[in-house]
C-alpha cells in the first residue's frame, strides 16, 4: 500500500501536489472540466487541514512559444477559484523570483497554481524527460509531494517522478480510487470477466490483448482494430483500417483463444468519414472494395449485449466506431446503453471512451470512468506505473 495524502499533518506545510488539469480548451474556454472537478476533493482535504496549497499540472504539447499562448494554465486557475469558491493565485511562470516569493508570502489554506509544467519542453524537454535539476528544483519549493495526477502516471516527468524523488511523498483520493478500482477487478474479478476492446489501431493495444485474454472471460473487439482481426479470418475489409504488420498476430490470437474473443458479424460501412455521409449495413463478410468500415453493425451490437448483459463484470476501452462522426456513434452509444443496465461492475478505461461515454450523458451511470486513457491501459496492461514507483510504501 501507497502512503496517501492522510499519512502526512499537512498544517503550514507547504504541499505541491501534482494535478491533472489537461482539459480540453477552444479559444480560451474549457470544453469538459471533469478532470478539475475530480480534483476537487483533494485539494479541498489540503485546504481544510491548513496546507498551503502549490498545485502543478501540464496542459497539451509546448514545443514553441506560440504553443504557450494555446496552452497556459490561466482559464483554469480562474475555473478552480470558482469551483473552491476562493482565491486561487495563478503564477504565469514555471520558475524564478515570482514563483518563489509568491510560495513564500502564502497563508495557511492558500492555494496557488503554477503554469504549465510543459513550459519548460521547450528548453530541452526538462519536464517530459524528468531533467534531475528541474525536478530538485521545484521540490525545494516545498514541504511534502503528493500526486493526484492519473491521466500522468504512466509518465517518468519531472514534476511527477522528479519531484517526488526529493520529498516526503503521498497520493491523492483520485489517484489512490483509480488503483483501488483498477486492482480490485483486475485480481479478483466477479466473474463472468468481459473486456470491450476497440479503438483505432491493434498496434497500440498488442500487450493489453495479449494480458486480458489470459484474465477475462470475454473479449469484444470493435473498433478499427477490429477489421485487421476480420482480415484475419480471411474476409475482404476494402478500405477499412488494417494494421498489416499484425495480421499474423491476430491470426495467432484467433487460433488461440477462438471462444474467448468475439468479434463482430456486420459492419457499418462508408465510402467516406465525413460529415453527412452516406452508409449501408452489411455482413463482415460483404464489404466491397472501396468502403471502410466505420462502425460495428445492429447484430454484432445485439451480440455484443448478450455477453454484456451476462457479465458480472466489464472493462471497456476504444470506441468501437468512429464515434465523433453521426451515425458511427450508433454501435458506441448502444454498448453505453447496455452497460448502464448492468448491475455488475462497469469501468471505462479513459481516453476516448471517457469523452464517448460523458458525450452521452451516462458517466454517472457506470461504476467507474477513469480519468486517464494511458495510465489505464497501463494498469489493463499489468504493468506498474512510473509515477507511482517512486511513491513511500504505508
Ligand atoms: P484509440 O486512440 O486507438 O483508442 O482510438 C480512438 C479512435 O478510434 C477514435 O477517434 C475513433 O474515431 C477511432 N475509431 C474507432 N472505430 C473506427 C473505425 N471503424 N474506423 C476509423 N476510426 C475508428
Amino acid at each position: 500500500m501507497k502512503k496517501t495524502i492522510r499519512d502526512y499533518s499537512l498544517y503550514d506545510k507547504k504541499v505541491l501536489m501534482r494535478v491533472d488539469f489537461n482539459v480540453p480548451i477552444k479559444n480560451g474556454e474549457i470544453l469538459d472540466d471533469n478532470r478539475i472537478l475530480q480534483s476537487l476533493k483533494t485539494i479541498e482535504y489540503a485546504v481544510d487541514k491548513g496546507a498551503k496549497v502549490i498545485l502543478f499540472s501540464h496542459l497539451g504539447r509546448v514545443k514553441t512559444e506560440e504553443d504557450k499562448q494555446k496552452n497556459t494554465l490561466k482559464p483554469i486557475a480562474d475555473r478552480l477559484s470558482i469551483l473552491l469558491k476562493k482565491e486561487v493565485l495563478f503564477i504565469p511562470e514555471t520558475r524564478g523570483s515570482l514563483l518563489e516569493t509568491s510560495i513564500q508570502g502564502m497563508q495557511k489554506g492558500d492555494v496557488l497554481l503554477v503554469e504549465n509544467t510543459r513550459f519548460e519542453d521547450i528548453d530541452g524537454k526538462k519536464e517530459s524527460n524528468n531533467d534531475q535539476d528541474l525536478g530538485a528544483y521545484w521540490a525545494s519549493l516545498g514541504d511534502i509531494y503528493i500526486n493526484d495526477a492519473f491521466g500522468t502516471l504512466h509518465r517518468c516527468h519531472a514534476s511527477n517522478v522528479g519531484i517526488a524523488s526529493h520529498l516526503p511523498n503521498g497520493i491523492g483520493f483520485l489517484v489512490e480510487k483509480e488503483l483501488q478500482v483498477f486492482e480490485k477487478v483486475l485480481q479478483k474479478p466477479e466473474r463472468p470477466f468481459t473486456v470491450i476492446l476497440g479503438g483505432s489501431k491493434v498496434s497500440d493495444k498488442i500487450e493489453l490483448i495479449k494480458h486480458l485474454v489470459t484474465v477475462a472471460d470475454y473479449l469484444l473487439i470493435g473498433g478499427g482494430m477490429a477489421y485487421t482481426f476480420i482480415k484475419a479470418q480471411g474476409f475482404s475489409i476494402g478500405k477499412s483500417l488494417l494494421d498489416e504488420e499484425h495480421l499474423s498476430f491476430c491470426r495467432e490470437m484467433l487460433q488461440q483463444y477462438k471462444d474467448k474473443i468475439i468479434l463482430p458479424v456486420d459492419t457499418t460501412n462508408t465510402k467516406a468519414l465525413s460529415e453527412n455521409p452516406s452508409y449501408r449495413i452489411c455482413s463482415i463478410k460483404e464489404t466491397k472494395s472501396e468502403e471502410i468500415g466505420a462502425d460495428i453493425g445492429p447484430e454484432t451490437a445485439t451480440l455484443f449485449i448478450e455477453y454484456i448483459n451476462k457479465s458480472k463484470t466489464i472493462i471497456w476501452n476504444g470506441p468501437v466506431g468512429a464515434f465523433e462522426t453521426k451515425p458511427f456513434d450508433k454501435g458506441t452509444k448502444a454498448l453505453a446503453e447496455a452497460l448502464t443496465h448492468n448491475q455488475g461492475t462497469t469501468i471505462i478505461g479513459g481516453g476516448d471512451t471517457a469523452s464517448a461515454i460523458i458525450g452521452f450523458g451516462y458517466q454517472n451511470k457506470m461504476s467507474h470512468v477513469s480519468t486517464g486513457g494511458g495510465a489505464a491501459l497501463c494498469l489493463l496492461e499489468g504493468q506498474e506505473l512510473k509515477g507511482i514507483g517512486v511513491i513511500e510504501e504505508a
